[in-house]
């Protein structure tokens, strides 16, 4: 697909989201919140759905755990909009409780369609309930930092999954966030890794735990681009 015909395509996601009624989340809803990016990104960054700020906007990740969000791209001096931003469930659960198994299931397809169309190397899960989509049966406190194949129903047969803390826990708690800035240094290896499967076929089956090993010695500078990789861009700074 060219960068058009993607940008069409995920603009089609997000009129059908808008007008969703799929779920009882519609009913609630001030705005629906299908996500934002890049089309040409290989990094796609799944949350769980939009909390009380993003609701307001209709945008993903604009609340505090999206400034630390933001925080965590600019320390690989990333943008928002070089990579994709959006989330398991496309409206806000009342109260910010946790989205239940039947309103992932029905969202599920606007998600697996905006994966189908950007087809990421690497897809970076935003806490334990995005995790659970990709890589199931896998444990926040073992995964973090980690690279794992994904569910290939998941619409990215073609990517790796890397977990991640939930921002907002890492607001909660100075010990996961210390933690989530180590294991955001690893993402520009874990894309290195991802694409370096997709060239040359690999079977993508890291073992669990292996992947933080593998990814240590694969450093930011070896990047080439589709994200443009301005570790070494002085003239940002
Ligand atoms: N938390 C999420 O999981 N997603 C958002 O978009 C904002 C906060
Ligand atoms: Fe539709 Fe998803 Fe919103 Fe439910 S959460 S109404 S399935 S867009």
């Amino acid at each position: 697909m060219t960068h058009d015909e993607r940008q069409v395509a995920l603009d089609d996601v997000a009129a059908q989201v808008r007008a969703c009624t799929r779920c009882r989340l519609h009913e609630t809803r001030t705005n629906a919140v299908p996500g934002e990016g890049s089309p040409d990104t290989e990094v796609v960054f799944v949350g769980e759905g939009p909390g009380f700020h993003e609701d307001r906007l209709g945008r993903p990740f604009v609340g505090r755990a999206g400034d630390l969000l933001t925080k965590y791209l600019g320390t690989l001096r990333w943008g928002r909009d070089e990579v994709f931003i959006t989330n398991v469930v496309k409206c806000r659960p009342p109260d910010n409780r946790d989205p239940e198994p039947d309103e992932i299931a029905a969202c599920a397809p606007y998600l697996q369609r905006q994966l189908e169309v950007l087809d990421p190397a690497l897809i970076v899960t935003l806490g334990r309930h995005s995790l659970g989509r990709f890589m199931p049966g896998e444990r926040i406190s073992q995964a973090h930092g980690t690279v794992h194949p994904i569910d290939p129903a998941s619409g990215a047969p073609n990517a790796l999954g890397f977990a991640l803390y939930h921002p907002a826990a890492a607001l909660r708690s100075t010990e996961v966030e210390r933690q989530s800035y180590a294991d955001v240094a690893l993402i520009p290896a874990a894309l290195v890794e991802s694409r370096s499967r997709r060239e040359h076929g690999a079977e993508p089956a890291v073992a669990a735990g292996v992947g933080a090993a593998i990814l240590a010695d694969v450093t930011p500078e070896a990047m080439p681009a589709r994200i443009p990789d301005v570790t070494t861009d002085v003239t940002l700074f």
